[in-house]
């Protein structure tokens, strides 16, 4: 993930591990601040390390649901035959999942403000929601067995079902008029404000609660 070489890696391998230490990003450098698939999905523009879009790639979509738990390493491996096959259907999946992310952030934007849910975002998402066909199957697990719902179809496509699934469960739960965005200047990510007193301003404390802390001393020192 990290491309440059020798002291400026290490620096940054250490800047991951103490992100990833604070929960403000993964081991693979998404952000994690929004606590759920949804959100973080939503921040996935930025991931630490990394210039350009988060998710470019359908490699990196693979990456992004393994580091999230929707994908095993067997089940990422197949899908990796489609960018042999048929790269043109891997890049369009791509194009439909960064448009829905950018509809998405949209929607959250006037979440945040109070703003109520644009129903041609809905009707959207509900179009993608047709899509998906799924069955259920048993499975083997320790001591017994576990009801699982399984995709009935196969194709990249798939691959955003976890993401788009997560956003209307979302939309339905008592999450979606918590969420605000963060206050620093410099950060654009979003979560779920779960704080007890509802204070919370900051994506996190570690990074831009602590900045805007010490930012606000520095200034009581100068006068
Ligand atoms: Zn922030």
């Amino acid at each position: 993930m990290i491309n440059t070489n020798g002291f400026e890696t290490e620096i940054k391998v250490a800047k991951l591990n103490a992100l990833a230490k604070a929960g403000v990003v993964n081991a693979e450098g998404f952000y994690t601040v929004g606590g759920r698939t949804a959100v973080d999905f939503a921040n996935s523009s930025r991931r630490f390390g990394k210039d350009g879009d988060g998710l470019e790639k359908l490699e990196e979509l693979l990456t992004f649901l393994k580091s999230m738990g929707h994908l095993h390493e067997e089940e990422a491996s197949s899908y990796h035959m489609y960018l042999f096959q048929n790269p043109d259907r891997c890049a369009e999946t791509m194009n439909t999942l960064r448009h829905m992310r950018a509809r998405f952030l949209a929607m959250l934007g006037q979440a945040s403000n109070g703003w109520p849910i644009d129903p041609s975002f809905i009707a959207e998402l509900n179009d993608h929601l047709l899509n998906f066909k799924t069955h259920l199957m048993l499975e083997p697990s320790e001591g017994g067995y576990v009801l699982t719902a399984k995709q009935s179809e196969q194709g990249p496509e798939q691959l955003l079902y976890p993401i788009f699934k997560d956003i209307a469960e979302f939309i339905v739960s008592d999450q979606l008029e918590k969420v605000r965005q963060c206050a620093s200047d410099s950060c654009d990510l979003f979560f779920v404000n779960q704080s007890r007193n509802g204070r919370r301003r900051w994506c996190s404390m570690s990074t831009c609660g602590n900045r805007a802390k010490v930012n606000a001393y520095l200034k009581r020192q100068e006068t």
